[in-house]
């Protein structure tokens, strides 16, 4: 894999022929491209420019063999410890964000927030519960999203994707994206998703900010966002609320290393400082195996573990 690691390398030297068309950095600390605050090196961290230098890359990486990782903002993510032994594709350069009447088009690198503002600048209603979720667009449609009642299948209507094994441009429209609690159809496929569209109403711009604020002093209020996390660590399991059920267990406030049960919001694992994907890891399990043995049931992480 290391010497084809630098054959891709050398690949994209000539690619770029002086330019920056693919922008590299190799043995990357992961750590500072996630909201956990956790992980090892990339060997290749890689943020190609536009639609030509992604599928380049792909292909390139394709076959020489060498593994990719499609990475938004990395707020849903756990990086290993060890790293990835291969490249991490960061979506970021992909950040445009067109109004259109009432549809709002992004680029799978536009962070959540910035649509839901600029929608709410324009008067445009549908994304005030998305504000505050710490995501990129791409990330938000893989995930559905959500938050408050709302979620991203709610608005969203076409999602532009490269195929990853066929390298080629497709699209999803309306039910095709497959939507589910916390799920999509990228979730199934292989795919990095370009753009999406988004359809919302007209709406009055001071009760869209009146919604948003709201939204807003709710997490400030009831998530632990003074904490590098990556949000709700497990799945609402049906008819229950995880979070309550890991307080009922007495797991608040339990940490292994560096990784601790919020004490504020115990759905939460949060790094203290130094935390280690094998910390975190280990807690799961922990909250895991109480939780089964309380309530005979088994909770599903959220977050994804990439390694
Ligand atoms: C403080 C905090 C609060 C949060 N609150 C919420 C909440 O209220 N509701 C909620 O749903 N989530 C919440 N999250 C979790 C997270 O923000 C969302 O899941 C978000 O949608 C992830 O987007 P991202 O860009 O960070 O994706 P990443 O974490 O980078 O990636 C998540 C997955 O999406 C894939 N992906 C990302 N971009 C692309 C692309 N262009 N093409 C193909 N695949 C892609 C990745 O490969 C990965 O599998 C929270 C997280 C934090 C840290």
């Amino acid at each position: 894999m290391s010497s084809n690691i630098e054959l891709l390398l050398s690949c994209i030297d000539s690619y770029n022929n002086g330019e920056f068309k693919i922008k590299v950095k190799e043995n990357e600390t992961l750590k500072h491209h996630c909201s956990f605050r956790i992980g090892g090196n990339a060997r290749v961290f890689a943020v190609p420019c536009d639609v030509e230098a992604l599928i380049f890359l792909l292909r390139e990486a394709s076959s020489l063999n060498v593994r990719t990782y499609i990475l938004g903002n990395g707020s849903n993510i756990l990086f290993d410890d060890n790293g990835f032994d291969g490249v991490i594709i960061s979506s970021s350069a992909f950040n445009k964000i067109i109004i259109d009447g009432t549809t709002i088009k992004a680029e799978s690198g536009a962070m959540l927030s910035a649509c839901a503002l600029k929608a709410k600048e324009n008067g445009l209603s549908g994304m005030e519960c998305l504000f505050g979720i710490p995501g990129t667009i791409g990330g938000a449609v893989y995930m559905n999203a959500g938050a408050y009642g709302g979620e991203m299948s709610d608005i969203t209507v076409k999602t532009r994707y490269i195929d990853l094994d066929t390298l080629t441009l497709s699209e999803v429209i309306g039910n095709e994206h497959c939507f589910g609690y916390r799920h999509s159809i990228f979730k199934d496929i292989n795919a990095f998703i370009l753009d999406t569209e988004m359809e919302l109403k007209v709406g009055s711009v001071s009760e869209i900010s009146l919604l948003m604020d709201d939204f807003k002093q709710r997490r400030i209020l009831k998530q632990p966002l003074e904490f590098p996390s990556a949000g709700s660590t497990f799945k609402r399991y049906p008819g229950r609320y995880t979070a309550q059920m890991i307080d009922e267990v007495g797991l608040k406030g339990r940490s292994v290393g560096g990784a601790k049960v919020s004490e504020k919001h115990a759905g939460f694992v949060i790094n203290t400082g130094n935390a280690t994907s094998e910390d975190v890891l280990s807690l799961i399990e922990i909250i895991k195996s109480e939780i089964r043995k309380v309530y005979q049931i088994e909770i599903e992480t959220e977050i994804i573990h990439v390694k």
